[in-house]
């Protein structure tokens, strides 16, 4: 065995002895609220599938039907071969929906995140984020050498302190709109009064949030009432709420010019199928015309919550349609995990490095698909396992 073999060999095993080893299971089903593995069937917790949207008629046609008009690929980066109108179409649609001048379609938000923090900042700028931002901001702000000023999460007092002393010639505030693992909401209007005060932009991850919080589902600037305001752009994400895939960042024009230039995400990159700005724009008409599956979200989510904390459970403090549970130990967490399968629940257990070590947890995704009684189902089986211990 060669000395490169034997190393990643060890790290393997020891992630293993650790209880870290990560595994991919192989689902003979459509990503749906149920699945199946193994021939078992279980409810699914663990999708972002938030408005049940993956395999909406109206939503599959229109990306049968761009395969059929634009064919199955793009075949080259869009600077090269140039972009068949399917995107500036959707671009158009994605900004006026975020209520921005422009927007530009990446293939994935990890590749969006990545590439328009990297091309925004650089080493004499300074990046101020959210201790508990999505992995793609992480990498991203390492990616740009800007200074990087990490606050206390959700921690408005910390972040101005940070904002006060920096010297820098550009100041970034990046943060999650919903965390993707606590499921609460990151303190928009104070960062936006901070923006203002010290001369900084924000930049707004919305994967979590689009189609799913605001009156009509444009996500956490909607939420706030910030969506007219300049120095924040946001990042929406089409394999979640909007049941299709690839990522849209939405900026003024300038930025959008900017990034064509200057974004080796979007430079050096195959630009995504045609059917993804296709079922993109469709998503957009389903969460406009079905404005029930959001409300039916809210219903259960905050029906989710009232019941964890009255069984006393550790979550999050304010209901949203993601909930962890908070369980703080690695066995433990996967032994909940085990139950729940066992149970017909599908969950998966959050541990290091994706959550700080000691709040390892169940994070539990809801869909407007599922029911009370689903979740009334997966409450009798955590009582159960506690009682058992
Ligand atoms: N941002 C956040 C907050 C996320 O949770 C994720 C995906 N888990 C991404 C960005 C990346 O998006 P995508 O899955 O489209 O790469």
């Amino acid at each position: 065995m060669s000395s490169f073999e034997i190393q990643i060999r060890e790290e393997l095993e020891s992630l293993s002895a650790d209880g870290l080893l990560r595994t991919v299971d192989s689902i003979e089903t459509g990503c749906f609220s149920q699945i199946t593995i193994d021939g078992q069937t279980f409810l699914n917790f663990c999708s972002n599938n938030y408005l049940a949207l993956n395999g909406h008629p109206y939503i599959a046609n229109a990306m049968k039907k761009a395969i059929d008009l634009w064919g199955t690929s793009c075949s080259a980066s869009r600077l090269i071969v140039g972009s068949i109108k399917l995107f500036e179409e959707a671009e158009e649609r994605l900004a006026g929906f975020k209520r921005k001048e422009a927007a530009l379609i990446f293939p994935s938000g990890y590749q969006a995140n990545v590439s328009v923090i990297a091309t925004l900042a650089s080493s004499e700028d300074n990046i101020f984020s959210d201790q508990l931002n999505h992995a793609s901001i992480i990498d991203g702000c390492k990616l740009s050498r800007a200074k990087l000023s990490i606050y206390r999460h959700r921690d408005v007092n910390n972040l101005e302190d940070l904002l006060k002393n920096s010297k820098s010639r550009r100041k970034i505030i990046v943060t999650d709109g919903v965390f993707s693992m606590d499921g609460d909401i990151a303190p928009l209007k104070e960062i936006s009064e901070l923006a203002d005060r010290y001369d900084a932009v924000v930049i707004v991850d919305d994967a979590h949030a689009t189609g799913v919080l605001g009156k009509d589902g444009k996500g956490t600037l909607e939420l706030f009432d910030l969506q007219q305001k300049k120095n924040i752009m946001v990042l929406g994400t089409g394999g979640k709420a909007l049941g299709v895939g690839g990522a849209f960042f939405c900026c003024p024009d300038y930025i959008k010019q900017y990034l064509i230039n200057k974004s080796r995400g979007f430079i050096y990159t195959t630009a995504t199928v045609p059917a993804i700005p296709a079922g993109l724009m469709a998503s957009l008409d389903v969460i406009v015309n079905e404005p029930d599956r959001r409300k039916r979200l809210h219903e259960l989510s905050n029906y989710f919550h009232q019941r964890l904390k009255a069984e006393g459970f550790m979550t999050s403090k304010t209901p949203s349609h993601i909930l962890p549970l908070i369980i703080g130990d690695n066995q433990k967490v996967i032994d909940m995990a085990l139950i729940l399968r066992k149970n017909g629940i599908y969950v998966k257990p959050i541990r290091f490095p994706t959550v700080p070590k000691g709040t390892e947890r169940i994070r539990f995704s809801l869909t407007s698909h599922h029911t009370k009684e689903d979740v009334d189902k997966v409450i009798d089986i955590i009582k159960s396992y506690i009682l058992l211990r």
